[in-house]
């Protein structure tokens, strides 16, 4: 089946990406993509001495607010291209840091990133539910893991790792910059991900850092074909459009 174009992990200069956001609408717009979402950097570990990243309630604001802005331009123009809110939280930031800044109902997509241990999911898990305590399940984001290495799982922990996915509703990104982590040797992963009494939601970031590379979908396209996991990406697609 012919699926919409959709990338949902793109930096813009809010982070460490090339482009403002208005230049990624504009070429986004020109490569016929459908769905996108801008997912800058939220961190405080190591990583936030390498790169920008949105590290203070008014850059937030800021950000979202730009984000705000290119969406009424695309609805007032009709255009066929629908613009998400998205963040990228590293898991190894303190927790108080990721508590206090971020308001999750703000966003339509949070993005999880170095996902590698067991103690990882339980962190994500403590924050969910945290989150969950002061927010409506409506206003809840959608809740993805980025480019994530099923193979510091595949040994030992498959089986938490899927049951937390499952349970918590978060989805697995297919990401255009790591075709290794899609290699057979963790084909039981994918296999899981159809499971049986559950399915698990899929769906495509590039991890665009310039314009240029916002249209690498067709990879993660094939590798979703390839495991047979194109009903995950349909269930996917439905709570995206149920944004
Ligand atoms: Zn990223």
């Amino acid at each position: 089946m012919e699926f919409p174009k959709i990338n949902l992990h793109i930096h813009s200069i809010f982070s460490d990406g090339k482009n403002s956001i208005k230049q990624i609408i504009k070429k986004s717009l020109k490569l016929g993509l459908n769905y996108i979402a801008i997912t800058d950097h939220f961190t405080n570990s190591w990583k936030a001495n390498v790169i920008p990243t949105l590290d203070t309630v008014e850059k937030i604001e800021f950000y979202l607010k730009e984000i705000s802005k290119c969406q009424n331009y695309l609805r007032e123009n009709n255009k066929n291209l629908n613009l998400f809110k998205g963040i990228e939280i590293d898991i190894e930031s303190s927790e108080t840091f990721i508590k206090k800044l971020i308001q999750p109902e703000k966003f339509d997509i949070i993005l999880f990133e170095y996902l590698e241990t067991p103690e990882g999911i339980s962190f994500i898990k403590e924050l969910i539910d945290f989150w969950k305590k002061t927010i409506e399940e409506d206003d809840f984001p959608i809740l993805g893991l980025a480019h994530f290495d099923p193979s510091f799982f595949i040994h030992e922990s498959l089986d938490t790792l899927i049951h937390f996915l499952v349970d918590y509703d978060i989805y697995f990104e297919f990401n255009s910059w790591y075709p290794d982590y899609y290699s057979r040797q963790n084909e039981l992963f994918f296999k899981k991900l159809k499971g049986s009494g559950y399915s698990i939601p899929v769906a495509i970031g590039c991890d665009s850092h310039s314009s240029r590379r916002l249209a690498d979908i067709e990879e993660p396209l094939e590798l979703i074909e390839f495991y047979c996991l194109e009903d995950n990406l349909k269930q996917f697609l439905n709570l995206l459009q149920n944004k």
